[in-house]
This record gives structure tokens, C-alpha cells and sequence, in this order.
């Protein structure tokens, strides 16, 4: 089973892709969904993360409240990356159980949608890494339509992650989505056809 890495900013398309490559038949991993379930209550995960900010941010329903961690670690730099030091190995250990298991015949291709991938160090789990990419009116465009925030807001969004030119650097591939949809769609479906289908994986 090939195993794809997809990664990009913050509105660059990353779900879009993820979604259309799921279309084509790969098999999917969302890591946003990975991270949420690396400190469900009674996991080594949840364990150290209250060890590190107290038992205030429990909630009552005895898991961790992400509306209590998230001003924790978002207002302080250093917090951080005490908490990505725990949850990153975490996370990169159920990403790689995860496709050890979908690892069958049946599945040719495999995709994890990962927007933190560069960031948290987490290549090693991948034969390819795909960077999708868009020019930052398009970003901000996208996030001002999504979110329905201002355009300082969504900058401030895109300013708070390591640039588009790093990223980039790190991708075996590279999407540009500057079209529209359709266009992504088949750039998409070309990148299948011309990477994947004819290397025979
Ligand atoms: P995030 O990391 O913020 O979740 P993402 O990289 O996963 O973002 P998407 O959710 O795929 O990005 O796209 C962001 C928004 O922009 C969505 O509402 C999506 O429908 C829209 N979008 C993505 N690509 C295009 C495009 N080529 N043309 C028009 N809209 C697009």
C-alpha cells in the first residue's frame, strides 16, 4: 500500500484533495481526529496532558475540555510545545497502527490529511509527501468565506503556521490550487492516473 502524507496551510485545500482522492479510492486518515482521540479520558495521552496543566481543564464529562485547554496553550508559546511534546509522538504512533492495519491488498493507496505533518516531524510514516498550495488571496478568500472572520483574522490564521516556501520544500509533490474546484479535481485525478495507476501501486 502506498502511503501518502497530505499536507498544507490553512486553507489551501487539504480536505478538498483528501476527499477527492478518497473518491478515487484511497483509504483516509483525517490526524485532527487522531489528535482528538491521543487524550481521551484514561489514555496515556489524557494522563500526561493533565499531569502538565492541572485537572482544571477536565470538563464534566471527564475529558479533557478542549475550550479550556485551547486559551491554555494557544496564549502561551511555551505551552505549546509542552503539549505537542506529548501528543505528537502519541498521535504519529496511532497514525502508523492505523495504516499497518488498512496495509492489505485490498487497499492500494492510503492518504493522511495532515496539516501539522512538517511541523510535528512526521514524514518517516510516508512513501510520498503531497503539499497542496494556494496563493494567500485565494487562502485568504477561502477563510474569510468559511469562518466568516475578517481578513486580518484569517492572516493572522496563515501568519501562525510555518510558511508556504518551507512547507513546500518538504513535498514530493505539489498541488497549486489556484483554479477552481473542477480544476483541482483534475489536477487531482491526473496526479492518480500519471503517479499512481501507472507505477502499478
Ligand atoms: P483547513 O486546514 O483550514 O481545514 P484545508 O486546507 O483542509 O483547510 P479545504 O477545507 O479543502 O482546505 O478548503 C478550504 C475552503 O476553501 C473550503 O470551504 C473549500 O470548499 C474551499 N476551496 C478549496 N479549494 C477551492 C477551490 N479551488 N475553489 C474554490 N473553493 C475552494
Amino acid at each position: 500500500m502506498l502511503r501518502i502524507g497530505l499536507t498544507g496551510g490553512i486553507g489551501s485545500g487539504k480536505s478538498s484533495v483528501a476527499q477527492m482522492l478518497k473518491d478515487l479510492g484511497a483509504v483516509h486518515i483525517d490526524a485532527d481526529l487522531v489528535g482528538h482521540a491521543s487524550y481521551i479520558s484514561g489514555s496515556d495521552g489524557f494522563k500526561k496532558v493533565v499531569r502538565a496543566f492541572g485537572e482544571d481543564i477536565i470538563g464534566n464529562d471527564g475529558e479533557i475540555d478542549r475550550a479550556k485547554l485551547g486559551p491554555l496553550v494557544f496564549s502561551d508559546p511555551n505551552n505549546l510545545s509542552i503539549l505537542n511534546a506529548i501528543l505528537h509522538p502519541i498521535i504519529y504512533e496511532m497514525i502508523k497502527v492505523e495504516l499497518d492495519k488498512m496495509d492489505n491488498h485490498e487497499n492500494r493507496v492510503s492518504v493522511v490529511e495532515a496539516a501539522i505533518l512538517i511541523e510535528a516531524g512526521w514524514q518517516s510514516l510516508f512513501d510520498e509527501i503531497w503539499v497542496v498550495d494556494a496563493h494567500l488571496e485565494n487562502v485568504l478568500e477561502r477563510i474569510m468565506d468559511r469562518n466568516k472572520v475578517t481578513r486580518e483574522q484569517a492572516l493572522e490564521r496563515v501568519e501562525s503556521q510555518i510558511s508556504s516556501e518551507e512547507r513546500n520544500s518538504h513535498g514530493d509533490v505539489l498541488i497549486e490550487n489556484n483554479g477552481g474546484l473542477l480544476e483541482l479535481e483534475k489536477s487531482v485525478s491526473n496526479l492518480w492516473n500519471d503517479r499512481i495507476l501507472e507505477s502499478g501501486a
